[in-house]
């Protein structure tokens, strides 16, 4: 019998430990993350760094695809007493893709094994065909790697030629978002 995703509300993707787990999100997702933590009074809470950068214009410039949203603990969104995300309608699409995980920079799909429904089901899910298994995460998944593709060629049709910098060689001072090009 085939059966879908379902998630169990367990918390474990809403609390960070370690920096490799943070989400990922996109310059638009960042700004409207910022304007929703100051609607609820915890702009303190809430921080990014560059995650996915590129220099362009001979180093004149560098260009940010997606930002690592910098959580420790519990994530500044999540109600611990209705264990459910305060945002979730409109939550960035690397939680909506969750427990997927989209890897641009090795073009490759993970599933994460952090996830309680993921570890239950492990057998069931490497004997299925993903997408099946993950309908409306898959869909998330497809939006942020079409999205991902899209700012690339902007990049590429502004500017020719461009280069993936590892973030700690980034000048802030330069910095761009890619849909403010
Ligand atoms: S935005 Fe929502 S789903 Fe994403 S980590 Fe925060 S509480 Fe969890
Ligand atoms: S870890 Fe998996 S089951 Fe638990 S809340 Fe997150 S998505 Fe749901």
């Amino acid at each position: 019998m085939s059966k879908t995703f379902t998630c169990l509300r367990c918390d474990r993707c809403c609390y960070f430990v370690c920096e490799q787990e943070l989400p990922i999100v996109f310059p638009y997702e960042k700004r409207f993350l910022i304007e929703k933590a100051r609607e609820l009074g915890i702009s303190g809470k809430i921080s990014f760094k560059p995650y996915e950068v590129y220099r362009v214009n001979e180093g004149r410039e560098y260009v940010v695809v997606a930002y690592k949203w910098i959580i420790r603990g519990y994530c500044p969104f999540y109600d611990k007493t209705s264990r459910a995300c305060k945002i979730h309608q409109v939550k960035p699409l690397s939680c909506r893709m969750y427990p997927l995980i989209l890897n641009v920079t090795h073009n490759a799909i993970h599933v994460s094994e952090a996830c309680c429904w993921v570890r239950n089901n492990l057998n069931y899910i490497l004997s299925s065909n993903p997408a099946d298994v993950f309908q409306e995460e898959i869909k998330a998944l497809l939006e942020a790697y079409i999205l991902f593709i899209n700012y690339i060629n902007l990049i590429k049709d502004k500017y020719g030629d461009l280069e993936k910098v590892p973030p700690e060689h980034v000048k802030y001072s330069k910095l761009i978002d890619v849909d403010k090009l």
